[in-house]
C-alpha cells in the first residue's frame, strides 16, 4: 500500500500562489519520490485545473476537491458537484474536515451522504473524523470515531474497492494548533479505526488507508508515518510552502 502524502490549502493561495507553489513542489519531489509514497493536493476550486496542470506529467501527483455536493447539478447556489471536480483535473474528494463539521455546521448524515455520493460519482474519497478535546477528556474518543465512521459510511456499498477510501484521523485539538498527538494516542486511535473499519468492510478494510492529520512537520513526520496503521499523513500549515510539504513527502 503507498503511502499518501497528502496537502490541504485550506482557503488559502490565489490561482497563480497555487501554480508556483505546486510548480516548486514537483521541482523538489519528483524525482526523489519513492515508488511507495503519493502526493495529493487539495487546492481552494479555482485553483485545482492550475495545479493539475502543475501535476499532469509528473507521476505519483494528484489534485482532490476539499469539498462537494451530493448532487450531479441543479439550483444549489454556491455548492460544487464531484463530475465539476473531475472536470477541473480532480480525482479525490475530502469529505468530514473539523473545519466543515465544526465551522460550517456539517452533521454526520451528511458527511455520509458525501462520501457515498462522492464514491458513486468516481472521487477516491477521503473521509475525516476526530474527537475535540472536551470529547477526549471524557475518554469519549473511541465513541466518537466509531460513530463518526459508521455515519460517515453508511452507505457505501460493502463491494467497494478499498484503494478508493481512506480515512484520515485528525484530532481536532491538533489541527492547526501546533500541538501534536503521542504516538500512543496515534497508535491506538488508528488501530480503534483499523477495528472498525474491518467491521464494517471485512478483512479488505487492511488495504484502506488511514492517514493522521494534525500539526504534521517537517521536524515530526518521520517519527508519525513509521507508526503502526499510519497510511499517509494529512497536513494543513506546513503544506503551504513548497519547501516545507516537500520535506514531509520525502520525510
Ligand atoms: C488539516 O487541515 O487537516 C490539518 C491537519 O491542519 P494542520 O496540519 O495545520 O494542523
Amino acid at each position: 500500500m503507498k503511502k499518501l502524502m497528502a496537502a490541504n490549502w485550506k482557503m488559502y493561495k490565489t490561482w497563480g500562489e497555487a501554480e508556483a507553489t505546486a510548480g516548486e513542489l514537483v521541482g523538489l519531489v519528483a524525482d526523489a519520490l519513492p515508488a511507495d509514497r503519493e502526493v495529493l493536493v487539495f487546492p481552494p476550486f479555482t485553483a485545482l485545473k492550475a495545479v493539475g496542470d502543475v501535476f499532469g506529467p509528473a507521476a505519483g501527483f494528484s489534485v482532490g476537491g476539499q469539498d462537494f455536493y451530493t448532487e450531479e447539478e441543479g439550483a444549489f447556489t454556491g455548492e460544487i458537484s464531484p463530475n465539476m471536480l473531475k472536470d477541473a483535473g480532480a480525482s479525490f474528494g475530502l469529505t468530514g474536515h473539523s473545519e466543515r463539521r465544526h465551522v460550517l455546521g456539517e452533521d454526520d448524515a451528511l458527511v455520509g451522504r458525501k462520501t457515498a455520493y462522492g464514491l458513486s460519482q468516481g472521487l477516491k474519497v477521503v473521509l475525516c473524523i476526530g474527537e475535540l478535546i472536551e470529547e477526549r477528556r471524557a475518554g469519549r474518543v473511541q465513541e466518537v470515531l466509531e460513530r463518526q465512521l459508521r455515519a460517515g459510511l453508511a452507505d457505501v456499498p460493502a463491494d467497494m474497492d478499498p484503494e478508493r477510501l481512506s480515512v484520515a484521523y485528525e484530532p481536532v485539538w491538533a489541527i492547526g494548533t501546533g500541538e501534536v498527538a503521542g504516538p500512543a494516542e496515534i497508535v491506538e486511535a488508528h488501530a480503534f479505526t483499523r477495528k472498525i473499519l474491518v467491521s464494517i468492510f471485512g478483512e479488505k478494510a487492511n488495504e484502506m488507508r488511514i492517514l493522521y492529520g494534525g500539526s504534521v512537520k517537517p521536524g515530526n513526520c518521520a517519527e508519525i508515518i513509521a507508526l503502526d496503521n499510519v497510511d499517509g499523513v494529512l497536513v494543513g500549515g506546513a503544506s503551504l510552502q513548497g519547501e516545507s510539504f516537500s520535506r514531509i513527502v520525502l520525510a
